[in-house]
């Protein structure tokens, strides 16, 4: 259980990947798994497409990481894209396949997506697909938290008072949206503790490796970027293999100095890339 591993004295590292969108892509992925297992993370979660897309192949990743590396798989679901009985069919697939962890999300809307459609999903937050599961599973439910509050949310504060909801409903265990000062997640993990939320955190630490990963999956993480890192990206940005290693360098000092303030977990957004996530767990 990914839970007891987050009891330990040790910090507990686990990796994030994706479903690639070819088929070519998907088959390379597995050869991907082989090479970061070798690195011996806690655990691999595996994302599921926005809007509920290629849903079968979340599962598909994640029994190849239960079953066949024999490490602790989480596969991500949204309530985006799908209705109760989908997910009903998610879980016998999941039963199957011996997978007992699922990361519990809300989902954004995909550009093509209409209204009519985003507002007729079943599930509305992720707190009620979280309930859901607790009541008719016995899964293990992590659950999303962002130390910068998600971009939705009115105020911090009320941020962190559904988080709690999402904690009480049945997450045992939170993982962050990505951030790159560490300082945002201290004080957001002091004041959920304050909050009445005492379950592990794992820290989401996405290692920036080219400048232009900056336009993309940050600009839609809503994380911020602190100068130190402004600053990095506008030195070595022009020239590819410098910024790739100064950007693991920063990804980890981040994990260091986490790891020195006691983090109960750090979660890699790796990208799908094994060799940098190797780079990284050769200093960590
Ligand atoms: P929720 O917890 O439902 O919160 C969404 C918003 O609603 C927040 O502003 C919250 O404050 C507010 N809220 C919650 N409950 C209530 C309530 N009762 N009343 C009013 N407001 C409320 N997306 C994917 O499509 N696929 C993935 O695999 C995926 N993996 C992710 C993994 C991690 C670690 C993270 C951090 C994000 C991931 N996302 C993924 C993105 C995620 O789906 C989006 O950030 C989404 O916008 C919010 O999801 P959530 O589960 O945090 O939503």
């Amino acid at each position: 259980m990914i839970n007891d591993l987050l009891q330990r004295t040790k910090t507990c590292v686990s990796f994030e990947v994706s479903p690639p969108k070819t088929e070519e892509e998907f088959q390379a992925v597995f050869q991907k798994l082989d090479t970061m297992a070798a690195l011996a993370p806690d655990f691999i979660s595996t994302t599921y497409g926005a809007g509920g897309s290629r849903a079968g192949k979340t599962i598909e990743i994640a029994s190849y990481i239960q079953q066949k590396l024999h490490i602790d798989a989480v596969a991500h679901m949204t309530c985006v894209g799908f209705k109760k009985e989908d997910l009903k069919n998610n879980c016998e697939l999941l039963a199957k396949e011996g997978i007992t962890h699922v990361m519990a999300l809300r989902g954004d809307r995909p550009q093509a997506m209409s209204d009519e459609q985003y507002n007729s999903r079943e599930f509305f937050y992720a707190t009620d697909m979280i309930r859901y599961l607790k009541a008719n599973t016995s899964l293990q439910l992590a659950g999303a938290c962002y130390p910068e509050k998600h971009y939705e949310a009115e105020s911090f504060e009320s941020d962190l008072m559904h988080l709690k909801e999402k904690v009480d409903a049945g997450a045992s265990f939170l993982i962050t949206q990505l951030f790159f000062s560490n300082d945002l997640f201290y004080r957001f993990r002091e004041r959920a503790e304050k909050a009445g939320i005492t379950v592990p955190i794992c820290a989401g630490i996405m290692p920036i490796t080219s400048a232009k990963q900056i336009g993309t999956s940050v600009t839609l993480s809503g994380s911020s970027i602190p100068k130190e890192l402004a600053d990095l990206i506008a030195n070595h940005g022009e020239d590819k293999e410098d910024m790739r290693k100064a950007g693991i360098e920063y990804a980890i000092r981040q994990i260091q100095d986490l790891k020195a303030h006691g983090v109960d977990g750090i979660h890699i957004y790796t990208m799908n890339r094994p060799k940098t996530t190797a780079e990284i767990m050769a200093q960590i």
